[in-house]
């Protein structure tokens, strides 16, 4: 099935578009297939062709590389996610294991940027964790005991400070932690498509239908072409469970999001000036929302079970809508035709919020399932599983093995009944913050 995306992403409308794009037309074969070109596969494939300069590594994507979730999200680099206190010691060791993770995918894109002099508008400002309830202070002063507990700097603040911070007084309590990260998403996967070693071959387009495995070989079906492979590696993320990978662990979720044009200079003014922002809410259906650098307003407030291949332009209109209500309800004094662009994308969830990352039949590989961490998550875990694919260990591997691993799903229409019960949910008691 072909993936259908709309073509209104304003970080992808930031690109100057790409030329010269390959899709498969022939039968080939190779040492090493990734499906799936995002920052996982790009970063899987870019690992191998550092590691085997001599052979030959295909990269295929169904839709043009890295313009699926990798360019269509909201540019946090998160160092933490929001919990609301723990009951016990193991809980708090989970955490923190997490947030090992976290860590580690920080310093990756941070050494990639380094190495590659990558200009992705990368800026470490921090972020906030932000509530519009006054009783939501609850939660984050247990959430600042857990980050007390680990070491993470951060400060709890109140509408005063967040007005001026923020120029909106919507928000009555936040917790800003230090090592939140903002950045350009669609920048960084394109500067990752740029630096592809010469010996990774990209095919685009190229949806993969099918695939099977003998003894030492994979075979994959194409529309156009088949591809013959030692070893592969599923990057699909969202669509893993399409492929039938892990699908006992994994469900796709669709989000859509909004950005308005820069704001012009009285528009800046009217609202304080301020410098640039993000902030993540603190009831899980809440709204994202982020002040870039050039003073767009990007607004993410849905999560939903949706078709993952197509999202038509009606429902993303009336998703649009809600997201120009969410900007109104903040910044009332801007006018009610700023947004200049709305899209859709998906995300992979496990039940316990836990990632993929394994070994699943000889030859077989997959990594996926981040959630709202994956620039960082996910290049590290490319990076790592093009390593562990190679049968080598790091202690990166071995922090990422340390995780709580995914738990199984009920089956269908069980799953679907269970998650969208839970979404209804968590909208309602989220429903001041959209
Ligand atoms: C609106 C939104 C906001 C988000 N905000 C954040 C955020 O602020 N911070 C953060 O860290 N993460 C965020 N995320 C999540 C993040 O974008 C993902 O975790 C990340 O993109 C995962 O990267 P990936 O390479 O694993 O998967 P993807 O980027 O989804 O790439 C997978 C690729 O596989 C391809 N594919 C699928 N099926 C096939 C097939 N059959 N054949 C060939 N190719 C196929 C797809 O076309 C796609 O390009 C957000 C996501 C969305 C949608």
């Amino acid at each position: 099935m072909k993936i259908v995306n709309d073509s209104t992403c304003s970080w992808i409308n930031d690109l100057t578009p790409r030329v010269n794009i390959k899709s498969l037309q022939s039968n080939e074969d190779a040492e090493w297939l990734i499906i799936g070109a995002g920052y996982t596969g790009l970063s899987a494939s870019r690992k191998l062709g550092q590691l085997y300069p001599n052979q030959k590594i295909i990269l295929v994507d169904a839709q043009l590389a890295g313009e699926g979730a990798s360019s269509r999200n909201s540019g946090y680099l998160v160092d933490t996610t929001l919990n609301d206190g723990f009951t016990s010691n193991k809980d708090l060791d989970n955490y923190k294991k997490k947030t090992d993770i976290y860590d580690l995918g920080i310093n990756v894109i941070k050494k990639f940027i380094n190495e590659y002099q990558v200009d992705c508008d990368l800026n470490e400002c921090g972020k906030y964790f932000a509530s519009s309830k006054k009783e939501d202070e609850k939660i984050l002063r247990n959430f600042s005991n857990t980050l007390k507990k680990l070491d993470f700097e951060h400060n709890l603040l109140s509408s005063n400070e967040l007005s001026k911070r923020l120029g909106t007084n919507f928000y009555k309590v936040a917790l800003h932690t230090k090592g939140g990260i903002l950045l350009h998403p669609g920048k960084l996967v394109r500067a990752m498509i740029d630096v592809l070693p010469k010996n990774v071959y990209l095919y685009e387009n190229s949806s993969l239908l099918s695939w099977n495995k003998t003894k030492d070989k994979i075979s994959c079906k194409f529309k156009n072409g088949r591809i013959i492979s030692k070893k592969i590696i599923f990057a699909t993320n969202g669509f893993l469970k399409s492929l039938g990978i892990k699908s006992n662990y994994n469900f796709p979720i669709t989000l859509t999001a909004s950005m308005t044009r820069p704001l012009t200079e009285d528009e800046f003014k009217s609202i304080g000036q301020p410098k640039e922002w993000g902030v993540l809410p603190v009831r899980p259906m809440g709204a994202t929302i982020r002040m870039t650098k050039d003073r767009r307003i990007l607004i993410r407030n849905t999560a939903e079970i949706h078709n993952p291949f197509k999202m038509s332009k009606f429902d993303l209109q009336k998703r649009s809508i809600n997201q120009r209500v969410g900007i109104k309800k903040r910044f009332p004094q801007l006018p009610d035709d700023i947004i200049r662009s709305s899209w859709s994308g998906v995300v992979s969830r496990t039940r316990n919020s836990s990632q993929i990352f394994e070994k699943i039949d000889n030859n077989v590989f997959a990594a996926g399932c981040y959630n709202g961490s994956g620039i960082g998550v996910g290049t590290l875990f490319g990076e790592q599983i093009a390593i562990k694919a190679s049968e080598e260990n790091t202690d990166e591997i071995e922090t990422i093995e340390a995780r709580n691993k995914p738990t199984w799903l009920p089956p269908q229409p069980f799953l679907n009944l269970g998650v969208k019960t839970r979404l209804i949910y968590e909208r309602l008691r989220a429903r001041s913050e959209i």
